[in-house]
């Protein structure tokens, strides 16, 4: 039962092999057998799920449908949910029950999916390797020794590891796509604007965005379905239509054409994964793509620009977590800055302080210009980049990662050397562009994605390639031994 995925497990209810109350006591069971050797679970909401399974399966007794109708999913631990724990990872809201709902959350429960539990991610979502999480750190399925990628490394091992379908996850500067790649699954990072941020906890508000963790492009859509849309609580919303992302999956690929830029094949890339990215290119190919080779010459100017951009808003956005408004209290404080600095010491741990001290120096009086502004500036060329270039082609393809799922700790004395495995995923999230990561071979028995790039709000064209691909390859099928 495991082994379904969102679709079939739609199918399955819909046709009454089995009822979503039974499916998820056998996720709920798995996940406790299971999980503890991957430690992707912040909390369990079995309760809840219970009671959320059995009245899908009652709105499905009286006629009810919907692809989402008593699908079991989980969402990553910085989507507020009403009564629970909601930690984003950190000391400092371990004790944080959210008193309401996050967007994504209530339109998903209404939409009949059941919530297993909220999903181990790294602090505040900072990271890319799912260590920095003050619940410990995540293991990849795939390989127990290795990180399954950040800061969304909980919803991945979890959906790698078949505890259930599909998850929900966030993507700042590559977080769904990067534990997408680490784990081979198939995330989507939506349009910036297209999935309400309210109720998402802030890292840096200009960048996040929320989309689907799951293994299938066909799942990503369902999911997808259920995120999307208007929000006027969020103001970075966008009104415009939500298309029907399933209808597009079958569309043919003939006379696609596909931008490869040359900058991505640099020094930088494990040549293993350059192989296999060559091999997805041929695969589209023979679906009757067109390849053209394409430049995007500030790419190489984004990681500065994004860590300083993400820390200076993390240093705006975290100064809420003061031990009065919000977040861990010290003991005993002597006076007002003594309760604020043990508050803050105690509660944030060590890559979280490092960027609120980066990102307030940012934008400290003496240094806007010369950091904040310059990187802002930066930002707008790298958007032009790529509004230049989809003037002549519909998609951008390359690799999601320049190397597969590294060793646990391996990085961690050397934090820039972690940022700079973000090169092929941040740009998306410095124009607000969609971008999706899908499963494209191993390297090493380590997954690797391949990911793609589209215009805005053309979340429906990743979604049609991604499938067209998986109906012709079987990567994604893989599973992990043991799970
Ligand atoms: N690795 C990037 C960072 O640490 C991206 C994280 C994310 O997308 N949330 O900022």
């Amino acid at each position: 039962m495991h082994q379904m995925t969102l679709a079939e497990i739609a199918r399955g209810l819909a046709d009454k092999k089995f009822s979503s109350e039974e499916l998820t006591k056998v996720l709920l069971a798995r996940i406790t057998q299971l999980d503890p050797q991957l430690n992707s679970f912040i909390s369990l909401t079995e309760d809840l799920a219970i009671e959320q399974a059995k009245a899908a399966d009652a709105r499905r007794a009286n006629g009810d449908s919907g692809a989402l109708l008593g699908a079991p999913i989980a969402h990553k631990d910085l989507f507020c949910t009403q009564g629970i724990r909601t930690s984003c990872g950190s000391k400092m809201l371990d004790n944080f029950k959210a008193p309401y709902d996050a967007t994504v959350v209530a339109k998903l429960a209404a939409a009949g999916a059941v919530t297993l539990g909220k999903t181990n991610m790294d602090e505040f979502a900072m990271g890319s390797a799912n260590e920095s999480s003050w619940y410990g750190a995540v293991k990849n399925p795939w390989n127990l020794e290795h990180v399954p990628g950040g800061s969304s490394g909980g919803s991945a091992a979890a959906v790698a590891a078949r505890l259930l379908p599909a998850a929900t996850a966030t993507d700042t500067g590559g977080s769904i796509r990067q534990p997408a790649a680490f784990t081979n699954l198939t995330g989507l990072k939506p349009t910036y604007g297209r999935v309400s941020r309210w109720g998402m906890i802030a890292y840096a508000s200009s960048l996040d965005q929320g989309g689907p963790l799951a293994r299938t492009a066909e799942d990503c859509a369902i999911l997808l379905q259920g995120m999307a849309g208007f929000d006027p609580n969020d103001s970075t919303s966008i009104d415009e239509p939500v298309p029907d992302y399933s209808a597009s999956l079958g569309d043919s690929l003939q006379g696609l054409r596909i931008g490869v830029p040359k900058e991505y094949f640099s020094a930088g890339l494990d040549p293993r994964i350059a192989e296999l990215i060559q091999n997805s290119i041929q695969q589209l190919q023979k679906l009757g793509a067109v390849i053209k080779e394409i430049s995007l010459p500030n790419m190489q100017h984004a990681i500065p620009a994004y860590y300083v951009i993400a820390p200076a808003e993390a240093s705006s956005n975290l100064s809420r977590f003061d031990g009065v408004r919000f977040g861990h209290r010290c003991e005993n404080p002597e006076n007002l800055i003594d309760l604020y600095k043990r508050s803050r010491g105690e509660g944030f741990g060590a890559e979280v302080q490092r960027r609120i001290m980066v990102g307030a120096y940012a934008l400290s009086a003496g240094y806007y210009d010369a950091y904040y502004l310059k990187a802002q500036k930066i930002r707008r060329l790298v958007k032009n980049d790529f509004m230049a270039a989809f003037n002549e082609v519909d998609i951008i393809l390359g690799p999601t990662t320049p190397n597969p799922a590294w060793k646990l700790g391996a990085k961690n004395s050397d934090p820039v050397a972690a940022y700079l495995e973000d090169v092929y995923t941040i740009t998306a999230n410095l124009a607000g562009l969609p971008g999706l990561s899908m499963p494209a071979g191993f390297v090493d028995g380590l997954p690797v994605g391949v990911q793609l790039l589209a215009p805005y709000f053309q979340e429906g064209r990743l979604l049609n390639v991604a499938h067209q691909y998986q109906l012709n390859t079987d990567w994604h099928t893989r599973t992990p031994t043991g799970f």
